[in-house]
């Protein structure tokens, strides 16, 4: 077993605070990785909190995650001591069901997330990215190219697959007219990929002072969706919206917004519910409400090398990790540039 250091909460009310652990011995086909960089999403905030209502304690967050690889298990083929790597949400699935047939562990049925999520190895939880090491079977592991500002990549593990999946799957592209709700961490990187793929980008966010940032990272243009004229403009335009928000909130606003046969995707995770959508808006223009979760290890891989070739990573604020509470109380307030990355260098440094 590793002795391990990372941050952990131990309760949905107590801050994040140093925590001493356990990584497991390696497996035949393990890999064991030195953590540099951990991305801060959401979803860690609330998981903490317990919002979701499946916390378990003590929990050590983190599925954004960037090192190298330290040592291998004697079966690995794919990694090497040295090499450049990356975790995100998932350390494992069953592997033989149809969506672990299909590329899509992600919808498999017994999936192992990175943190929070019951662990068959040891019986307990697993621990996330905010922390010194990690031991991960080489197939939810992804090949990072040394040459990317490793930091800002940390959140292409999440944020980054969790927008590029939908925009692939809807088939977004040149001549598409898409939108995409909030400007957060997986909001910046919908404006790149979907500015990036061909299509005409129009961001919403509730947030006038995010205007200039959004047309830099690739919007052609801002609506501030709390004035109604300005949404109206737009009605019966679009053809894909990715609504990326972490709160409830009217989704009619957009769906009015579709052209027929338009979709809505959500990819927020509200604590609550979202109201329910009115049922005219959908059938008088056969218009589909949607969702979708991450992305599997082969489309990850993919998503990669396209932010590889495109030169695409995030927009990031490097904090230490004795900052992470603070930081978690900006994101709240939708106070991030546009993704917090915790450099492990510090909790190395003591
Ligand atoms: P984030 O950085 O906090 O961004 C969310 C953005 O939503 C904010 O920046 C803000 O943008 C907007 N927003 C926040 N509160 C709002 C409100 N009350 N009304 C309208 N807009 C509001 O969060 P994130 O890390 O991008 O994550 C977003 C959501 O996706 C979370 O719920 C997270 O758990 C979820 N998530 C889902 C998946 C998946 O697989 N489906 C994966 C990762 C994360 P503006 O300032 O521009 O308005
Ligand atoms: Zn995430
Ligand atoms: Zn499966």
């Amino acid at each position: 077993m590793y002795p391990s250091l990372g941050y952990a909460a131990h309760t949905h009310t107590s801050p994040l605070v140093p925590f001493q652990f356990k990584r497991r011995e390696l497996l035949p086909t393990d890999v064991h990785i030195d953590i540099l960089y951990c991305g801060v999403c959401h979803s860690d905030i609330h998981q903490v909190r317990n919002e979701w209502g499946n916390a378990s304690f003590p929990m050590v967050p983190g599925h954004e995650i960037v090192g190298k690889v330290i040592n291998i298990g004697s079966a690995v083929t794919r990694f090497k001591a040295g090499d450049t790597v990356g975790v995100g949400c998932l350390v494992g699935s069953c592997r033989t069901c149809p969506e672990c047939q299909e590329d899509l562990e992600q919808y498999c049925d017994h999936p192992v997330f990175t943190y929070n999520s019951p662990d068959p190895h040891s019986g307990g939880n697993t621990y996330g990215g905010y922390s010194d090491n990690i031991v991960v079977d080489q197939h939810f592991v992804l090949k990072i190219a040394a040459n990317l500002n490793l930091a800002a990549t940390a959140p292409l593990l999440c944020a980054g697959i969790t927008t590029y999946s939908p925009l692939m799957h809807w088939q977004v592209g040149a001549g598409d007219k898409v939108g995409v709700v909030g400007l957060g961490g997986l909001g910046h990187m919908a404006v790149k990929f979907a500015h990036a793929l061909g299509a005409e980008v129009v961001l919403f966010t509730t947030s006038p002072d995010k205007i200039a940032d959004a047309k830099r990272l690739g919007a052609d243009s801002v609506v501030i969706s709390k004035n109604p004229e300005e949404m109206a403009r737009h009605s019966l335009s679009f053809d894909f919206i990715l609504n990326t928000v972490a709160a409830p909130h009217n989704l009619d606003a957009y769906t009015a917004l579709l052209k027929r046969d338009g979709t809505l995707c959500l990819v927020g995770v509200p604590d609550q519910p979202h109201p329910s959508p009115s049922v005219g808006n959908l059938i008088f223009k056969r218009r589909n409400i949607a969702g979708s979760l991450i992305g599997g290890l082969k489309e990850t891989q993919e998503m990669l090398d396209f932010c590889a070739k495109h030169n695409i990573t995030s927009d990031i604020e490097m904090i230490p990790i004795q900052q992470i509470n603070e930081a978690y109380q900006r994101v709240l307030k939708s106070d991030v540039k546009y993704r917090f990355v915790i450099d492990l260098q510090s909790l190395k440094a003591g």
